[in-house]
């Protein structure tokens, strides 16, 4: 079998990922082989994950079956968001999506997608509590790395009961929260900081400050010495403003194409369905896509559709009695 995620691996993904893998290893001894693969550059800071070693680029993977008997995409929501996977993932003989995108297309063959979870690590964690599968510390780690990340340090409206309930289990099995915390947020190279800084002094804003965004060039990254999971952060950072209800990060591909990212601060917008109509998605307050357009073209194309929801949102804010 072989696992696979979103292209540009994050926390959720690839702690989801690992924690799959170990568990099938452990439980099912008699499954050959369990492959991992992601697309794009694994950013350092995941570098500390149990396993991380294992997990490699499809594209310049050497040892890759034609065919495989399973295959399972963690915390992705569309196929075409597999990247280079796509193929194998839909050629193998049966297919599972495991995700917690409320954009998810259930594109698998068997789809266990549970939007109301914080990460798809959660989602992971309770599939392995329905199935009475042990957790062991390398699973405990890569679960909690999973939710710890995509609940921004359990700060964000998706950090519910359920989610302490399933985090108290994973320190009781092993998860080390200091070490965790200390690996992912502690140990910064400069150039993130210095990119940060120059990200948030370049923001740009509408007259009353509602909405902020910012643009960072090919050209800012490699001046820099910074890589594209650099830009993380940075959105959040925006919204913080307190008077920003919606704030939008454009990140120029290497390949010329414009990525977005885009954060609300409350669930009065819903960015998820903005994004979508470019082909994107992802959570009501946190959504993102890719436009096949240069950085200022896609700007000026994303920015009247949220000038458009702060208007619609201040007009329903206006109405209620
Ligand atoms: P980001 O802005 O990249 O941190 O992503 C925020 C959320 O939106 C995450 O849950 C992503 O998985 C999701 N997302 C980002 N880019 C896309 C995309 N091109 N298509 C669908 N979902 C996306
Ligand atoms: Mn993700
Ligand atoms: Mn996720």
């Amino acid at each position: 079998m072989f696992i696979t995620a979103h292209v540009g691996p994050d926390g959720d993904t690839l702690g989801s990922m690992l924690a799959l893998k170990f568990a099938f290893q452990k439980c099912c001894p008699h499954i050959q082989r369990v492959d991992c693969f992601i697309s794009g550059r694994m950013p350092d800071v995941y570098r500390f994950l149990p396993g991380i070693q294992h997990v490699v680029d499809l594209e310049t993977a050497t040892d890759v079956l034609e065919q495989y008997d399973m295959a399972i995409s963690v915390d992705c929501g569309s196929l075409d968001r597999l990247g280079p996977a796509q193929d194998l993932f839909k050629g193998a003989k049966q297919s599972v999506n495991m995700d917690h995108h409320i954009s998810n297309k259930n594109f698998g063959g068997i789809n266990v997608v549970v939007p109301t979870a914080a990460a798809s690590g959660q989602v992971i964690a309770n599939v392995l509590a329905e199935a009475g599968w042990p957790l062991d510390a390398d699973i405990a780690t890569c679960l909690y790395t999973a939710i710890v990340t995509d609940t921004g340090g359990f700060k964000y409206s998706n950090t519910t009961a359920e989610v302490f309930e399933v985090t108290a289990k994973l320190l009781s099995a092993g998860a080390d929260p200091e070490y965790i915390y200390k690996e992912l947020y502690e140990l910064r190279p400069k150039c993130q900081t210095l990119l940060h800084a120059q990200a948030v002094v370049n923001a740009q804003y509408n007259p009353d400050s509602t909405l902020a965004w910012t643009q960072i060039s090919r050209q800012q990254l490699d001046d820099l010495g910074a890589t594209d999971d650099h830009v993380d952060g940075i959105v959040e950072t925006l919204r913080q403003i307190n008077t920003v209800v919606l704030s939008a990060v454009f990140k120029e591909n290497r390949s010329g194409t414009t990525k977005v990212s885009l954060r609300s601060d409350n669930h009065a917008i819903d960015v998820a369905a903005v994004m979508e109509q470019f082909d994107g998605g992802g959570h009501k307050m946190a959504a993102g896509c890719t436009i096949e357009a240069p950085l200022q073209e896609a700007t000026d194309k994303v920015l009247p559709l949220l000038e458009a929801q702060i208007r619609e949102k201040t007009k329903s804010f206006a109405q209620k009695p």
